[in-house]
Order: structure tokens, then C-alpha cells, then sequence
């Protein structure tokens, strides 16, 4: 196939006028002139997309499924920290309450919201005590109609006791092993934070994550709360922790980081800790504005996030966009084009994928075809701030994972979309005790 736009961005920096794009076998075979490609290969079927962009799919490097659940939810005592988010309104009112008919609920609806904006691969954190076990499976099963590639973990943590402590390890280390070999599904491991898991018990979750060849995650300083924690109970900065009991390294995906010191900045630096950033729901739960700029400029692999808070990446992007500008009174931070990185190939290295992210020769076919109506005249050189600031889900033509169309015209093609609409809303009713 031999898709022909306007614009075709290979990568966030590079930028190609009128260029042409062979997909063949899930991957990208080869961009160029469409003259040339279509000389080439005489039988391809051709798609036009003149007046849109091609770039690659959004990485969703961290999103709770089943937030979605959440939203619009009346709060039955409102949050007035970080610490009082979780502990009067997060866990009571909507984790501890989930089951596993919501979630899957959830999981169809999310799935299809995130492929219909342009996401095609995402980082999946599911913590509900009473959907275990067999929940991450429940999940899967809906992002696989939906075809969009998904990496799923339960967040194990030791707070709501000792079987389901087990129980959490065991789902995470059961759903690793039986997609080994899966394109779009997979697992890793993911535990909470240092002040609801044991140092054992976080050795054990990196060291089980290690033996199966994959990755550990954690939520990481997401307010001042852990932080303040860890000085208390562990004598260290979080991070400092990590570092001290060997999990800071590179098989660390370390999620949030908002209330960093300059020392564990460091840590994450000089350890090859990956980070995870969600400008949009630090601001929602009083976190703060993390240092992004800051681990950027130390080379640090980034990845942007969307928590399960708003979906659509293109929202995402522009609160990493505004954020980090004004955290350092400086408009040069953080340009467009290094948003749009964040967003795609630094979230699939955030996410420990090889060959994701960019649509070069031999790079996996997923990528998104972008509506280009635009009031003022394109430019390569800031199609970027275009695409970051003035674009938004709904511009999203067709989405590609995989080599395989998942959206066409604005249409989730997988999902019955108005179904999923009313599952999510029947099962938030019982969620919300309605
Ligand atoms: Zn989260």
C-alpha cells in the first residue's frame, strides 16, 4: 500500500514536502516520490491523502483504563492534597470499588477513544484489589478488537494486604508469561510507590520482571508527599532508594516525577531511568509542574502520558507544550518538535520498544493520517507547532497499527463505539452507586 499526503513526517524533526509512504507487511517499506513508488510497485493499492499530514502513531507511555470510569464523577469528599486524593477519594470511591465488568467496559470504550486520536500503542496500569484475578486478561481482550497495541500491568502493592499483595504480583507475572511472543499485546511489571510497597517486596516484583526479559514500573514522586515519605521511613529520596537498592537502571520506567530534587534528577540521569510525564494530571491532583525541561536537557528518555485523565494526546502534548515554558519563564523550552518527540519515539523508548515511533524504512507500520485544514500556510519547519498547538483528536482521518487500518474516516472500525458509550455508562452508574 502506498499512501500519498502532503506532508509525511518520518520523525518529529524530519519533515518531508509531498513525500509518499510504502507500507508493506507491518512495516514500512519505503518513503519517497509518489511517482517513484508507484512506478515501482504497480499493484499497491493507493491512498490518497492529499491535504493531510502523515506522522507516526502517539505513544500512550501511561494510562489508567478504567480512569475513564471516574470522570464526571461526584465526589463524595473532595481531595485536599495529594496524599487526601488517594486516601478520601481514589482508592475509596473508585479503585477499591472496581470490578471486572467495568474495567472491561472501560477498556472498550478507552481503547477505541485513544485509536480514534491518533494513539496506537499504549501503557496500560490497572489497580482495582477486587477485579483480581484474570483482570489485565479482561482488558486485553477488548484492545485486541479494537487492534491497537497495548502493554498491560497491575499496579502491586502491599496497602490493601498480604493475599491481595500476591495476588497483584501473581497477575502481573501470569500475564507476562502467556504473551511472550504477541505483537499487540504484552506485559511488565508495575508496582505503586515506596509508601504502600516493602523494599522486599519491590526487589522481588524487579527481580521476577527480570527473569521473564521485560521492564518494572512505578508511580514516582507524583506530589511532595512520597518524597517527604521516603526522607521519613527510608532515611533517602525516593529515588535515591531506588538507586540504593539497584532497581534505578535502565529496565526502570519511573512514571510522573514531578517533586524531584536536583539529586534524583541525577540518579535518573546517570542510571538510564526512563520517565513517564503527564502534564495534565499533575495539575489535576496538585502535584506540580515536573522538571521535564530539566531531565531533557540530561538526555533522559521521555515519554508522554495521558493517566486516564484526558485521552486525546494532542491535549496532552500542549500541556507539556505550555507547562514547562512557564516553569521556566522561557518560550524557548521545550519546542514543539520536542513535544511531538515525547509523544511518539520517546514514548515507545519510554516503553522499551525497538523500531516504533518513526516511519522510516523497516519501522513498524503505525502511524495516523492528520487533516491539515489550516487557516495559514504550511512550512516544514513549523508544521510541528502546527500539528502540537492548532490540531486536535478530532482532525485524526485514519489510523494505522500494525501495517492494518484501525480507523478510516473518523471511524473506529474494531468497536461498536455508541455500545461501548453505553456500557462505560451503565457500569460508571453502578461504580458511582447509582
Ligand atoms: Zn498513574
Amino acid at each position: 500500500m502506498i499512501i500519498c499526503p502532503d506532508w509525511l513526517l518520518i520523525s518529529a524533526e524530519q519533515v518531508e514536502r509531498s513525500a509518499a509512504i510504502r507500507i508493506h507487511d507491518g512495516l514500512v517499506h519505503a518513503t519517497g516520490s509518489s511517482a517513484a513508488l508507484i512506478a515501482e510497485f504497480p499493484d499497491d493499492e493507493v491512498v490518497e491523502a492529499a491535504g493531510c499530514a502523515v506522522l507516526p502513531g502517539f505513544v500512550n507511555s501511561h494510562v489508567h483504563l478504567y480512569g475513564t470510569l471516574a470522570h464526571g464523577i461526584v465526589i463524595e469528599s473532595p481531595p485536599t492534597g495529594f496524599a487526601s486524593f488517594l486516601d478520601d477519594y481514589w482508592w475509596p470511591q473508585v479503585e477499591d470499588r472496581l470490578d471486572r465488568q467495568m474495567i472491561s467496559a472501560a477498556s472498550a470504550w478507552v481503547s477505541a477513544e485513544m485509536l480514534r486520536t491518533g494513539t496506537t500503542t499504549f501503557f496500560d496500569i490497572c489497580e482495582a484489589p477486587g477485579a483480581l484475578s484474570g483482570v489485565l486478561e479482561a482488558e486485553a481482550e477488548q484492545s485486541r478488537l479494537a487492534g491497537i497495541r497495548g502493554i498491560f500491568s497491575f499496579e502491586a502493592t502491599e496497602r490493601a494486604g498480604a493475599e491481595i499483595a500476591e495476588l497483584s504480583l501473581l497477575e502481573n507475572l501470569d500475564f507476562i508469561d502467556q504473551h511472550q511472543h504477541d505483537s499487540l499485546v504484552s506485559g511488565a511489571m508495575s508496582w505503586h510507590t515506596v509508601f504502600t510497597c516493602s523494599r522486599s517486596f519491590i526487589e522481588r516484583a524487579a527481580n521476577e520482571a527480570l527473569a521473564r526479559n521485560t521492564w518494572f514500573h512505578a508511580h514516582c514522586n507524583e506530589g511532595i508527599h512520597e518524597g517527604n515519605w521516603a526522607r521519613e521511613n527510608l532515611g533517602a529520596d525516593t529515588m535515591a532508594f531506588y538507586r540504593d537498592i539497584g532497581i534505578a537502571s535502565s529496565s526502570f520506567l519511573a512514571s510522573q516525577c514531578v517533586q524531584m530534587t536536583d539529586d534524583e534528577l541525577e540518579v535518573i540521569s546517570t542510571s538510564g531511568t526512563r520517565v513517564s510525564h503527564m502534564p495534565l494530571s499533575n495539575c489535576e491532583v496538585g502535584g506540580g509542574i515536573a522538571p521535564i525541561a530539566d531531565l531533557l536537557d540530561r538526555d533522559v528518555t521521555v515519554g508522554l502520558g495521558s493517566d486516564g485523565y484526558v485521552n486525546d494526546m494532542y491535549e496532552v502534548m500542549r500541556g507539556a507544550f505550555w507547562l514547562q515554558k512557564a516553569r521556566r519563564l522561557d518560550p524557548s523550552t521545550t519546542p514543539a518538535h520536542q513535544v511531538l518527540h515525547m509523544a511518539t519515539e520517546g514514548g515507545a523508548a519510554a516503553l522499551g520498544i525497538k523500531n516504533l515511533g518513526r516511519l522510516e524504512p523497516g519501522w513498524i507500520a503505525d502511524l495516523q493520517v492528520v487533516n491539515l485544514d489550516l487557516p495559514t500556510p504550511i512550512d516544514a519547519s513549523t508544521i510541528a507547532d502546527q500539528l502540537v498547538l492548532w490540531r486536535s483528536g478530532h482532525h485524526v482521518r485514519d489510523v494505522m497499527v500494525d501495517g492494518q487500518w484501525r480507523v478510516r474516516n473518523g471511524e473506529v472500525l474494531g468497536i461498536d463505539v455508541e455500545r461501548a458509550r453505553a456500557r462505560v455508562n451503565e457500569e460508571a452508574g453502578r461504580l458511582w452507586g447509582r
